[in-house]
């Protein structure tokens, strides 16, 4: 069990049970593959410091560049290869413009954008673990599970541990992002304070706002960072959460499907086309 598996059970049963029980096809977009290629772009830099290196930022951008374009053709999440891939990287709402990404732009964006995570904004902590990934007892779950979850970052200092999550946002996040209801932050501090032993652990959410636009595209960037502090009640109740959902995935179900989702949308579920209920409910 992993967080994320919480978080894609919040956003819609029926999700798991296409993850789980059958054989979906592979489908990318550029939006989720410009976050996945900034993520490996900021593991080179982070991974180097943790050499006692210093960070070369050409090669973050390379690396970065480099999993976007291997990211196009092939999934390294689900190790498949990509069968269908959407350069639309914002849909047409009321508020927001559509944006259609081009090859050629969408690497651009990801090289500029790891170049300005690494002006000013890098920690500069001593670096512990970078894509740290353990799979740990979960007493209480049905047999055979047990938790995992990758997590971004891992420093240190005298006040302790610091996990980082990086993310990437069409914009700025407001406040209930980081609200206890998000599985990730509990979930972490309770892993990394289970691995290491320690009750010394912070969480934190470094959130980069791509702010893209439509003429100029990556014209305003920002960073901000988001404490996300959780109580020993909301780390305990997060892994109930994870417990009753493995019992529900054990049994089979049944697993609702959640049309009222903005999520339930050919833009942001990978199952539309094999699901009804979205594509019939939601035209
Ligand atoms: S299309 Fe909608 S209902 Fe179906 S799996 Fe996706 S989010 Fe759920």
């Amino acid at each position: 069990m992993s967080q994320s598996i919480i978080g894609q059970g919040d956003t819609c049963l029926k999700r798991i049970e296409y993850d789980f029980f059958h054989d979906t096809p592979v489908v990318g977009n550029v939006s989720r593959l410009i976050g996945s290629a900034y993520h490996a772009g900021l593991a080179e830099g982070y991974a180097a410091l943790m050499r006692g290196e210093t960070v070369n930022v050409d090669d973050t951008v390379s690396a970065a560049t480099d999993a976007f374009l291997k990211g196009v053709e092939w999934d390294d999440y689900v190790d498949k290869p990509v069968d269908e891939f959407s350069w639309t990287y914002q849909p047409k709402t009321y508020r927001a413009p559509h944006i259609e990404l081009r090859p050629v732009e969408a690497t651009q964006i990801v090289g500029q954008l790891v170049r300005y995570y690494w002006q000013p904004e890098a920690r500069n902590t001593q670096v512990i673990a970078v894509e740290f990934r353990v799979n740990l007892p979960y007493p209480g779950a049905p047999a055979g599970w047990d938790r995992g979850g990758g997590i971004d970052l891992v420093t240190v200092d005298d006040a302790g541990y610091l996990l980082v999550d990086h993310k990437t946002s069409r914009k700025k996040w407001a406040k209930k992002k980081v609200s206890p209801t998000h599985p990730q932050a509990a979930w972490y501090i309770d892993e990394w304070r289970t691995y290491a032993n320690t009750d010394q652990v912070k969480f934190e959410f470094d959130v980069m706002a791509i702010n893209l636009d439509p003429e100029t595209l990556l014209a305003d960037p920002s960073l901000e960072r988001w404490p996300a502090p959780r109580t020993q009640a909301q780390i305990d109740m997060t892994l109930e959460r994870g417990r009753d959902l493995a019992v529900l995935i054990e049994k089979g179900g049944p697993f609702l499907p959640n049309p009222e989702s903005f999520l339930c949308s050919p833009h942001y579920c990978d199952h539309w086309k094999i699901c009804p209920y979205g594509s019939t409910l939601n035209l």
